[in-house]
This record gives structure tokens, sequence and C-alpha cells, in this order.
């Protein structure tokens, strides 16, 4: 079976993976390839990546290139504050445009 040979393909093992950097979908440094893993029930590669705030899963699915760094690709949403949520009851606020304010439909208050 012919394959296509192509610049920086190559047969990537753990060990090649293990200690690269990796580069999010917005260029900053995310962290470094910890360990790989695999989803149990789902045959896919899971990327362990030490980061700043712990360790953190990224699907095989999410990389876009493997060269010096490990590239993910850009995320389709931009990594904007959380929606934040209702302290008591836990449920996600809803933004009010017309009043500028946080409202937990929950409770049916506003912040
Ligand atoms: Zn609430």
């Amino acid at each position: 079976m012919a394959k296509e040979e192509r610049k920086g393909v190559r047969a990537l093992t753990r060990d090649n993976l293990v200690g690269m950097k990796v580069i999010d979908g917005d260029g900053f440094l995310m962290g470094e390839v910890k360990d790989v893993a695999f989803t149990v029930g789902r045959l896919d590669l899971v990327l362990i990546v030490k980061t700043k705030e712990g360790d953190k899963e990224v699907p095989w699915g999410d990389v876009q290139a493997v060269g010096d760094f490990v590239v993910l690709k850009p995320k389709a949403a931009p990594a904007a504050a959380p929606t934040p949520t209702c302290p008591p009851c836990g449920s996600p606020f809803v933004y009010v445009e017309q009043y500028k304010r946080w409202y937990c439909p929950n409770c049916k208050k506003y912040v």
C-alpha cells in the first residue's frame, strides 16, 4: 500500500509526545504533554496536558498539528468568561441585556 510521503508526517509515539509543549488555538502556551491515554468506550487518544491550572485532557480531535509543538485547533467560540452560576441553586445565570444584569430563572431574581 503506497503511502503519500508528506513533509512532517511521521509516526508519533508516546515518547515523542510526552514532554512536548502544547500551544492552544489562540497561540498561547497551554502546557506540556504529560501522558497519552485512551478514552474507554471511544477509540480516541487523549493527551494529558500539564498546565498551570492542573492537568487537562485534550482529545486528539482537538489537535491540529504536531511538529516541534503540539498545536491545538482554534476553539469555535472564544474562551469568554464562563457564565456565572447562581450560588444558592447552581443554575446558570441569564444575562439580561435590557437591564445589564444577570438573572437567575430558577430563583427568579436579579443578581
Ligand atoms: Zn438561583
